[in-house]
Order: structure tokens, then C-alpha cells, then sequence
């Protein structure tokens, strides 16, 4: 057996940690590289557990304070190119990019070119960059693995038809923490009420984009660019148990949905082994005990956040690259307290308003919007 080499970014955050489990758990994967932004008590644990080729931590001082407690003979990249060079040094079999943000787009640019399999949990760079992305990706005739559960559910409802019979793709949504409160209440939510997630236990920014439901808007973006779908073939429904990961409509009237309890170990493990799938030791799904799903349509509020979604499709260009430097900065002033929860989707709606044209979308032209985005959002709130 080919044991797969696998380098994880993020390794000390919530994908992360469950990759690692994953990992443990399977004869056919081994760690060769992780990396993560600052916490160096857990990536030192870590790196004593799987013994990595190499790491890579993007604050200088802790990066330092890993060198210290690590074996000489394990390099540390550090600084803002840290997991660039980590992938283009240990060039893994499936790099599995679980950062938040748009810091995952460089790395996951160098996997590109250093041709290995994509395991992608970081939406924030698929929304910024899928016109460069996925060009680079199907040039290079790499597999792109969705490690998002909608996204996984969906790639796998997809195996049962042509792509030409697809009518419809439904991405369904919990509604996030928030999601039984009036408007005017939860326009002032406080922080921990919004990170009380229902269903998931995730890092801090992605539990607020939940919230806000900035998350399905996000995730309609990302459908967009890893299916090929246009704005008409994407609809977002509630469903509070997340059980039902989202489901495809086929032109014969045959829909396909993808169910599993709430865990992302098994899209993780799915992208991991795929085009095999893993012998798990998982509890049953036991609909008879559940008795009932529930659906409903979206509420007004969190069909404003998903419609700015629909939004950056249509507008193309920088818009998705706007979109969500606006949200990242947004999502971190709220954390930071330094504005209400009801401004984070308020801000990103007026920022994309104006989103500068541009004549054709190179890198620079994105990191340039992402940069506008973040300062347009600090500019307003001041
Ligand atoms: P966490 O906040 O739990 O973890 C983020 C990880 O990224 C940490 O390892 C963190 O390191 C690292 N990191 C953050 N900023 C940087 C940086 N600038 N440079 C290098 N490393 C950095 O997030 P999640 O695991 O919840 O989410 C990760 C991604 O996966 C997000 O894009 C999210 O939308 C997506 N996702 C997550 C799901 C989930 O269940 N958690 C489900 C579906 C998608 P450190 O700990 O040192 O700060
Ligand atoms: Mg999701």
C-alpha cells in the first residue's frame, strides 16, 4: 500500500485537530508536515506525536519558542511565508489546508505547482481566488477534495449523474446560533451568545459567519467555483439538525441528498482516502430515533446574507475577494468588540457595493481588493 503523505495547515485549530485524528486512526496516511499560526505549545505536542519532516508557524517569536523545545533536526519555517516554503520544501502527497482566511491562499497556490492533491476545509480562499484556483487546478489536472460538509455532500451526490442532468443543488444550513432570536435581538447579540453554536463545535470565525449566515453566502461561492455551478442552479434551505448535508436535483425529478451525524472527521476522512473510503468505527445514523428532520425557508434576515452570495456571483471580478476581506475584518471587530453583531453584514453589504472594476483578475489585482476591503471596513467603523 502507497501510504499518502499528508501536510496539514491549521493543524492546531478545529479541522486540524480532527485531521489529526483521522490520521491516527488510518494505516494508509501519515503526517509530513503541519503548520499554524501561534500557538506553538500544542504544534510542539503535535510534532512530538506524528514527527512531521517539517513545521511551520507564522509568529516569529513562537516559532523561536518552538525551535527551543523541538529536536534540531526538525526544520521550523516561520514568518508570513512560513507555510509556503514548508509546502514547497516537503511537497506532500494531499495537502489539507485548514487556516482561516485568506492566509491559505499562497500555500494552497504552491500545492498547485507542486502538484499535490487538494483537501480544502479553508472556504475563504476558494471565495477570493476561485477564478485563479480553479484554472490552476484543472491545468495541472489535480483533485480538488471539498472538506466543507455541504461541499463534500454535494461532490458525492454529484457521482450519481452527468453534470449536464443536474437541475438544482440545495445547500442546506443550521441557521447558526442565533437562529431562533427576533432581528432586533440579535442585531446586539453578545459575543458569547453568537459562538453558542447548536449543532457544530467550530473555531471562533467560522461559528460567527454561522451567526450571521455569512457562512451559506461563502458557501455559495463556493459551490460556484468547485462545481461549476451559476447562481440559478445554487438554493439554500434551513435545516436545523445537520443531518442532511445538502442535496442534488437531478432533471428525471430524482434528488440525491448525503446524510451523516454532525462530525467533520467524515468529510475529512472522506477527502483523505478518496477515491477509496475508510473502515471507521462510527455510531449509526438512526433516523427512527431522530423521528424528524425539519426544513423551512430562509428567515429575511439570513436571506440578506446569502442573497450578497448570489451577489458576488453575478458581479464576478474582485467582488468575491471584497466580500470577504469585508467579513474577515468585520467578524474580527466584532470579536474585538469594537462593533455590534447586526454591523458585520450591514459592513460587507456596503463594501461590496463598491467594489473597483478590473480589466482582468491576476493575484495582485485580489490581494489588492482584499486589502481595499479590510480597509474600507476599518475606514467605516472609526
Ligand atoms: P480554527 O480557528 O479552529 O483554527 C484555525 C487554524 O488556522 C489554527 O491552527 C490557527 O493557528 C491557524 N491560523 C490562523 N491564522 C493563521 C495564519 N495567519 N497563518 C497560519 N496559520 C493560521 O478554525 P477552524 O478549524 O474552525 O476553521 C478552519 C477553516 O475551515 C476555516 O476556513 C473554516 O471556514 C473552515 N471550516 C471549518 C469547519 C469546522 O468544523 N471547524 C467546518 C467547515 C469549514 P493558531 O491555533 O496557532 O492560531
Ligand atoms: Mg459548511
Amino acid at each position: 500500500m502507497n501510504i499518502k503523505r499528508i501536510a496539514i495547515l491549521g493543524s492546531t485549530g478545529s479541522i486540524g485537530r480532527q485531521t489529526l485524528d483521522v490520521i491516527k486512526d488510518s494505516v494508509a496516511l501519515e503526517v509530513c508536515a503541519l503548520a499554524a499560526g501561534s500557538n506553538s505549545e500544542l504544534l510542539a505536542e503535535q510534532t512530538r506525536q506524528f514527527t512531521p519532516e517539517a513545521v511551520a508557524l507564522t509568529d516569529i517569536d513562537e516559532a523561536h519558542n518552538l525551535r527551543k523545545v523541538l529536536d534540531e533536526d526538525t526544520p521550523v519555517f516561520s514568518g508570513p511565508d512560513a507555510m509556503t516554503q514548508l509546502v514547497e520544501t516537503v511537497r506532500p502527497d494531499i495537502l489539507l489546508s485548514g487556516v482561516v482566511g485568506a492566509a491559505g491562499l499562497a500555500p494552497t497556490l504552491a500545492a498547485i505547482k507542486s502538484r499535490a492533491t487538494l483537501a480544502i476545509a479553508n472556504k475563504e480562499t476558494l471565495v477570493m481566488a476561485g477564478a485563479i484556483i480553479m484554472p490552476a487546478v484543472q491545468q495541472a489536472k489535480l483533485n480538488l477534495l471539498p472538506v466543507d460538509s455541504e461541499h463534500s455532500a454535494i461532490f458525492q451526490c454529484l457521482a450519481s449523474g452527468k453534470r449536464s442532468d443536474v437541475r438544482r443543488v440545495t445547500i442546506t444550513a443550521s441557521g447558526g446560533a442565533l437562529r431562533d432570536m427576533d432581528d432586533r435581538t440579535a442585531a446586539e447579540a453578545t459575543i458569547d451568545q453568537a459562538l453558542a453554536h447548536p449543532t457544530w463545535q467550530m473555531g471562533r470565525k467560522i461559528t460567527i459567519d454561522s451567526a450571521t449566515m455569512m457562512n451559506k453566502a461563502l458557501e455559495v461561492i463556493e459551490a460556484h467555483w468547485l462545481f461549476d455551478l451559476s447562481a440559478d442552479e445554487i438554493e439554500v434551505v434551513r435545516h436545523d439538525e445537520s443531518i442532511v448535508h445538502s442535496y442534488v436535483e437531478y432533471c428525471d425529478g430524482s434528488v440525491i441528498a448525503q446524510l451523516g451525524k454532525p462530525d467533520m472527521t467524515t468529510p475529512i476522512a472522506y477527502a483523505l482516502h478518496y477515491p477509496d473510503r475508510a473502515v471507521r468505527q462510527t455510531a449509526p445514523l438512526d433516523l427512527a430515533e431522530l423521528r424528524s428532520l425539519n426544513f423551512a425557508p430562509l428567515a429575511p434576515r439570513f436571506r440578506r446574507a446569502v442573497d450578497l452570495g448570489f451577489e458576488v456571483i453575478a458581479r464576478g471580478g474582485l467582488a468575491g475577494a471584497v466580500l470577504n476581506g469585508a467579513n474577515e475584518s468585520a467578524v474580527e471587530a466584532f470579536l474585538d468588540g469594537n462593533i455590534r453583531f447586526g454591523q458585520i453584514v450591514e459592513l460587507v453589504e456596503t463594501v461590496l457595493k463598491y467594489t473597483p472594476a478590473v480589466d482582468e483578475i491576476t493575484l495582485e489585482a485580489l490581494v489588492e481588493a482584499d486589502r481595499w476591503a479590510r480597509g474600507q471596513v476599518t475606514e467605516q467603523i472609526v
